[in-house]
């Protein structure tokens, strides 16, 4: 059980404080919004807000999903806030970010899985901040492609949609997914012609062998970009963590990934798909 598994030194990080910090904690209250890295706990929050930077979570913040890792809360969402889209471009300009990351929570009861809010976000960004450079980490649609394409046409530069874990793991990890649907929409976003980007958690149990295979798979879809990082259970509910993968062994999965043909790849401990999410604009 992870509580005897002590946190490796490489996995300690500073707590979040400064200028730019204080500045964002700010925005994210005035304008009443919800952002990944609180909703999910993240490691680097003194990092990326300490850079005056931040990751939106849009269709408020309960999803109708319940991923075993993650710390987002699961329900019936009742928040449709038409009005948000307008308030992130507002936080977005007054960050003055060059690179907007933005997700969301599943919206699977919505007919449109919350398309027409994204679409008028991206939209609403642009208008903002014509200069600045959009990605977009869109949820699973579920097999509506009309709402992946709505979701996609508002001039993002980049797309993501994280396959998360290898696909054995599949069942325990993303519940209501599915393996070969995540792959399609992944495929479908590249045929589209956007700049195609993916995540993936280890410490989850996989073997090197599957992680390989995932790439293999994931090149197959003509994915550009992924990141690989650790798990980090959220509270003592989640899934445990199996194993604190080394550094050297990120290192590995990186060269491996672009000798296999990845534009780039991002793998390190405390990686999350938007890390460092303004280097891979132009790869
Ligand atoms: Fe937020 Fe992403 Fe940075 Fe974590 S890595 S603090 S989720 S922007
Ligand atoms: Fe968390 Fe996303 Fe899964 Fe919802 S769909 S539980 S937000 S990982």
């Amino acid at each position: 059980p992870s509580e005897h598994k002590k946190k490796p030194s490489w996995l300690r990080v500073k707590l979040p404080t400064g200028k730019n910090y204080l500045h964002v904690r700010q925005l994210v209250d005035k304008y009443k919004l919800h952002t990944i890295c609180e909703s999910g706990n993240c490691p680097n929050m003194g990092e990326c807000w300490g850079a005056g930077t931040a990751t939106f979570m849009i269709l408020g913040n309960v999803c109708t999903r319940s991923c075993t890792f993650c710390a987002v809360a699961t329900g019936r969402p009742n928040e449709y806030d038409e009005d948000e889209p307008r308030r992130v471009a507002e936080a977005v300009k007054l960050m003055g970010v060059k690179h907007a990351v933005i997700t969301s929570v599943n919206r699977d009861e919505l007919k449109d899985r919350g398309a027409e809010i994204w679409y008028r976000t991206v939209r609403a960004i642009k208008e903002a901040s014509p200069e600045t450079t959009i990605e977009t980490l869109i949820p699973d649609v579920r097999g509506s492609w009309d709402a992946l394409y709505r979701m996609i046409e508002a001039g993002q530069e980049v797309v993501s949609h994280n396959m998360e874990t290898v696909k054995r793991l599949y069942r325990r990890v993303r519940p209501q997914a599915k393996y070969e649907r995540s792959l399609e929409q992944l495929r479908r976003i590249k045929e589209y012609g956007k700049r195609t980007k993916t995540g993936i958690m280890v410490g989850l149990g996989e073997t090197d062998e599957e992680v390989f295979e995932i790439m293999d798979d994931l090149l197959e879809c003509g994915v550009d970009i992924l990141t690989i990082g650790q798990y980090l259970q959220p509270t003592k509910m989640h899934l445990e963590v199996v194993e604190y993968v080394h550094p050297d062994k990120f290192k590995m999965y990186e060269e491996v990934g672009l000798k296999k043909g990845f534009k780039y790849v991002e793998s390190g401990p405390l990686v999350r798909s938007s890390y460092h999410a303004e280097r891979h604009v132009n790869v």
